[in-house]
């Protein structure tokens, strides 16, 4: 069965450009794809900026009518009240954004995040009708103890418990080890934690949520890299770290049908 779910190319730009380096890096972006006749319902492609730049994206995209969509980095898990310094899913759907970010493993690592806080998170975000795009993989460690989609399963199913079966999330498989390190899992390393993922999201959540919830992977994309991926039958897109920040790298991401075969 071929199947329905529309790839997704996003950049998650971590605290990286102020919001005048975002304009014009988002303006590049479109002129970039719009020249190369970009498809967006054909392959959908997104940026994550710091919280400070979505605003000025927010207002080029709206002015521009431009198709890029963006989202956040983080969300609370709150929708407002006495969190000094977070912010709630409810300012970032004003602004505008399709996704948050859940449980990306620099939050995990540096900012203790662990399995209930992302539960909570996947729950702030569709409460505020907002796409959780969760992450989850395992450290160069747990890869050596429990093997490789162990450390990823219990994490999925542990965000996911109270998600309902009509929800839409995406799910970013990042391995620890291979996150700003230019070690990218091989195609069939990542297509094999991708179809364990569906295949738990399948086992708790059902078929129709199992084919058309997407499952990207991120770890040290790169043009060249691109292909392999996306010719995993469960692998559905890329999320991009490093190579996001360079406007001609992710555009050539972002056309990956263009090399293809
Ligand atoms: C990331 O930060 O989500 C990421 C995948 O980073 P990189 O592409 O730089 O490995």
């Amino acid at each position: 069965m071929v199947n329905s779910r529309i790839p997704l190319i996003a950049g998650n730009w971590k605290m990286n450009k102020d919001h005048l380096q975002a304009i014009a890096f988002v303006q590049k972006l479109a002129w970039g794809l719009k020249d190369a006749n970009h498809k967006f319902a054909e392959v959908e492609v997104a940026v994550f900026p710091p919280f400070t730049d979505l605003r000025s994206v927010q207002n080029l995209v709206d002015a521009d009518k431009l198709e890029i969509v963006y989202g956040a980095q983080d969300v609370s898990a709150h929708d407002s009240g006495a969190y000094t310094g977070e912010i709630s899913g409810v300012f970032l759907k004003l602004l505008g954004a399709r996704y948050a970010l859940v449980g990306h493993s620099e939050r995990r690592q540096y900012h203790g995040e662990d399995d209930e806080v992302c539960a909570n998170k996947v729950q702030a975000s569709l409460r505020n009708s907002l796409v959780p795009m969760l992450c989850v993989g395992e450290t160069e460690e747990e890869l050596e103890e429990f093997g490789p989609s162990a450390v990823p399963v219990r994490q999925l199913q542990a965000a996911l418990a109270n998600v309902p079966r009509d929800a839409e999330i995406v799910i970013a498989y990042e391995p620890v080890w291979a996150i700003g390190t230019g070690k990218i899992a091989t195609d069939e390393q990542a297509e094999q934690v991708c179809a364990a993922l569906r295949e738990s999201l399948r086992a708790s959540h059902g078929d129709d949520f199992a084919d058309r919830t997407r499952i990207l992977y991120g770890g040290s994309v790169k043009g060249g890299s691109i292909s392999g991926l996306m010719r995993q039958p469960n692998i559905d897109g890329a999320l991009v770290g490093g190579a996001s920040l360079d406007v001609a790298e992710f555009t050539t991401i972002a056309r990956f049908k263009q090399h293809v075969i």
